[in-house]
């Protein structure tokens, strides 16, 4: 079984729910960059006061603070883990290698949870967080075709890229994603 992985998908195909339940059932490490962000804005950190307004327009945090963070967290990359949102555009995922490579690590496997944009609208207004007003929600799809979705690109031509359809229910989902692992 694979046990160093990434989710990569568009904000509302239900990355964290998954990237959860797949860690749980796993004994994997999640870490999820939005997770730790939004903790630093809420406890006032000089990274989360840095962060806050890039998060609230829907706009990416610089990467620089994204790195800061995740590399506060490399206990977690001892074991199988699951890393949710990051990276989010090549230069991270450039990054991500290197930070891999000095640790003699490496990902074994991409999960691109796949779902067209009229369906992520829905779901993110349904979901109410700060920042799923349809405004931001917007901005943000556009920022992941933008930015995020390079990666499809870059993950497929390491042969790394599996696509699972994320439409459904989150059991219906669960299982793809558990039949590629
Ligand atoms: P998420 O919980 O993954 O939807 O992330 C929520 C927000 O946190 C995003 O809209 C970004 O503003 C910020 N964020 C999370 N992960 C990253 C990342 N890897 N790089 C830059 N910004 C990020």
């Amino acid at each position: 079984m694979k046990n160093r992985l990434l989710f990569i998908g568009p904000p509302g195909a239900g990355k964290g729910t998954q990237a959860q339940m797949i860690c749980n059932s796993n004994d994997f490490c999640h870490l999820s960059t939005g997770e730790l962000l939004r903790a630093e804005v809420a406890s006032g950190t000089d990274v989360g006061r840095k962060a806050a307004e890039l998060m609230s327009r829907g706009e990416l945090v610089k990467d620089e603070l994204v790195l800061q963070i995740v590399r506060t967290r490399l206990d977690c990359l001892s074991g199988g883990w699951l890393l949710d949102g990051f990276p989010r555009n090549v230069s991270q995922a450039a990054s991500l290698d290197q930070l891999l490579a000095d640790i003699n690590q490496q990902i074994e496997l991409v999960i691109l949870l796949k779902l067209d944009d009229s369906a992520l609208l829905q779901r993110l207004i349904l979901r109410g967080r700060d920042d799923d007003t349809e405004e931001i929600i917007a901005n943000r799809i556009e920022v992941y075709h933008q930015k995020t979705a390079p990666l499809i690109e870059f993950y497929t031509s390491q042969g790394l890229l599996e696509v699972v359809d994320a439409d459904g229910t989150v059991n219906d989902v669960n299982s793809r994603i558990k039949s590629i692992l």
